[in-house]
């Protein structure tokens, strides 16, 4: 590993470090596949109160895609400091409804799958706002909290939830072991792909689970990502793109084995990997022997493959500015929905900015008020489009897009329309 002096910005110390060594093998062959161009940190959103000095500090770090010859793992290999980018994070998942019906219904699969009861201890990392951990409590199993954004956590707490405000590691596994003894049940959601050193998060949690303890971690997967071209998924948080081949050699590696895998359809396209330690009971399903089949067959983890994806890519994008530059042509107002994080990804990579939308939407307070990185959209409540009539809305938060089409069918009764970007864009 080396440190780029070119980023230093002015925090005083460089916050991205250049890998050399994939995290998964450590093998030297990195190829890049994708280049998305430099870009801002997809949650750093501007404050808009100082925009002067605000713009003058904003940072801009390579986002680039690479394979590794040795096991086939996609991943960055620019990593920016955890600190930077996770101890205020603005991300909190109880503003969608969708992500509330997810999170009600895992609590009630993992319990039945591994036999939860009042007695058993869930350890979720990376907890956010708590929102699985109200779900277990709701069924009445007792559960921890570890994250590490200050600010969340203290949301957490104030629900009632036990927090450590750490970020998951080999030793805070073992203080939470000694605290409150083995895990019956370790649940990590969106953060497997956040990981820069997987051998300290592996070895942390084979460190925390009881031999009989249950491992499910969800994240997005890379087979969905390639076959649905979302590209803006990709961004400086997540560090690698799995399929279930690597992270089943990633495990095996830790004394861990995947025993299961679900396809599930949240941020576009997740797994949800279940796993034990290895030597406990049970046995690995039918469903994952045929998700590594398939995998093998189309080649998923080949380079050449994962190249095929670039070049789509690379039309999309045009297919993208095309259709909005158009409708500008026409005199259309067009403005966005949604400032997720992936959104900043599109935005930036398409160079879309004030001169396309007008603003954009979010209903989360957190984020209305201020202007979203790179592009500097003013972000509004949701209650404005109604109010202001654009011509068209894009949708930037596609994955939830049936959603936000169905709570502004006012907007579109009175004859607005909406644009879906990916996987191709279109007006609906
Ligand atoms: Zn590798």
């Amino acid at each position: 590993m080396m440190v780029e002096k070119d980023h230093a910005g002015k925090l005083g110390q460089s916050p991205v470090k250049v890998m050399t060594e994939c995290r998964a093998c450590g093998g030297r062959k990195l190829e890049r596949v994708l280049d998305l161009g430099e870009q801002p940190l997809a949650n750093s959103f501007l404050p808009g109160r100082d925009l002067e000095r605000e713009l003058e500090e904003e940072l801009f770090f390579p986002l680039e895609v690479h394979s590794c010859a040795g096991c086939g793992l996609l991943q960055l290999i620019h990593v920016v400091s955890p600190e930077v980018l996770f101890r205020d994070y603005i991300y909190v998942s109880t503003t969608s409804d969708t992500l509330q019906r997810h999170f009600a219904d895992m609590a009630r699969q993992l319990t039945d799958l591994h036999g939860l009861g009042p007695r058993s201890l869930v350890v979720e990392i990376a907890s956010n706002d708590g929102l699985l951990l109200k779900k277990f409590r709701d069924i009445g199993v007792r559960g921890i909290g570890v994250e590490p954004a200050v600010n969340i956590a203290a949301m957490a707490r104030e629900a009632g939830l036990e927090v450590v405000n750490e970020f998951f590691s080999s030793n805070v596994a073992a203080s939470v072991r000694s605290t409150h003894g083995p895990a019956d049940l370790i649940v990590g959601n969106n953060v497997f792909a956040h990981v820069n050193d997987l051998a300290d998060f592996l070895g942390g949690i084979e460190r925390l689970l009881g031999p009989e303890g249950g491992i499910s971690l969800e994240f997005p997967y890379v087979r969905d990502l390639i076959e649905h071209r979302e590209y803006d998924t990709i961004y400086h948080e997540h560090l690698s793109y799995f399929s279930v081949a690597v992270v089943a050699k990633l495990f095996a590696r830790h004394g861990l084995v995947v025993r299961d895998v679900e396809r599930v359809p949240i941020h576009g396209g997740s797994i949800r990997v279940h796993g034990k330690k290895a030597g406990s009971s049970g046995r690995e399903s039918d469903r994952l022997r045929r998700l590594l089949a398939e995998e093998e067959e189309m080649g998923l983890n080949t380079l050449e493959f994962q190249r095929g994806f670039a070049g789509e890519v690379e039309s999309t994008k045009a297919k993208l500015l095309s259709l909005l530059r158009g409708l500008k042509a026409e005199g259309k107002r067009i403005v966005g929905y949604g400032a997720p994080a992936k959104g900043n990804t599109q935005l930036n990579y398409c160079g879309i900015g004030v001169d396309i939308l007008d603003y954009t939407v979010d209903k989360s307070p957190l984020k209305q008020g201020k202007l979203t990185p790179g592009m500097h959209l003013r972000v509004h409540p949701a209650e404005k489009l109604l109010e202001d009539r654009p011509d068209h809305v894009l949708i930037i938060a596609w994955n939830f897009a049936d959603e936000i089409m169905s709570q502004q069918r006012a907007y579109r009764d009175r004859g607005g329309r909406f644009i879906i970007p990916i996987p191709e864009p279109r007006i609906v």
